[in-house]
């Protein structure tokens, strides 16, 4: 199973400089989303790329009705289909919380957090014993703020398309790290 995530995508771009990226840098800064046309492309080539015989997850795509759309005619012409939609239910306090205080190593990107997961020794990745660790700009509180302002009136209404299909699963954001992880993997199994 593959994860593409459109986000990641989107900060290679930035990081390379490319069209793409000098487009979304400011739009991802300020937490608003990006183009409709820009992420189904970058989708449309993954897949292209990626061929048939391995599963897809898509992490933070659809975000709006357009994308959703597209999404079909994408699936359709790559001979896929959706076989589930995961909503991850997660309180809004919680979710800022998470969000302002998660940083990773930048060598191996394992994740850590201010306040729930410091690394073992300060200053010190637990898996690679790199120094050096990155968080991303738009983790910043005002940020995200905007960012949920954008699922709220963008991404929230697609769900009904898909729970007309009877392919939504929720699944408890709140509960343990390992209760989430087997959770997912009970629905993707
Ligand atoms: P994420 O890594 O999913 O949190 O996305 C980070 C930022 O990238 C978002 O706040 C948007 O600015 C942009 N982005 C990622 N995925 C999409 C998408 N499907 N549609 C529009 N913008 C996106």
């Amino acid at each position: 199973m593959r994860q593409l995530s459109t986000g990641d995508m989107l900060r290679e771009a930035v990081k390379a400089g490319t069209p793409v990226g000098l487009e979304a840098k400011s739009v991802m800064e300020r937490g608003e989303l990006v183009s409709d046309e820009i992420v189904s492309a970058l989708i449309d080539a993954e897949l292209t790329a990626m061929g048939g015989g391995t599963g897809a997850i898509f992490d933070g795509y659809p975000r709006t009705k357009q994308q959703a759309k597209s999404l079909e005619e994408i699936l359709e012409r790559h001979g896929r289909r959706l076989d589930h939609v995961i909503e991850l239910e997660v309180n809004e306090d919680a979710l800022i919380d998470r969000i302002t205080g998660r940083f990773t190593c930048a060598n191996c990107g394992a994740g850590y957090h201010d306040r729930h997961k410091l690394p073992i020794v300060d200053g010190v990745c637990d898996k690679c014993g790199s120094t050096e660790f990155k968080r991303r700009p738009d983790d910043n509180e005002e940020t995200v703020r905007m960012r949920m302002e954008e699922y709220r009136a963008k991404t929230a209404p697609i769900l009904p398309i898909y729970e007309a299909r009877g392919i939504v699963s929720r699944v408890d954001g709140m509960a343990r790290i390992e209760e989430v992880t087997a959770a997912l993997d009970a629905i993707l199994a």
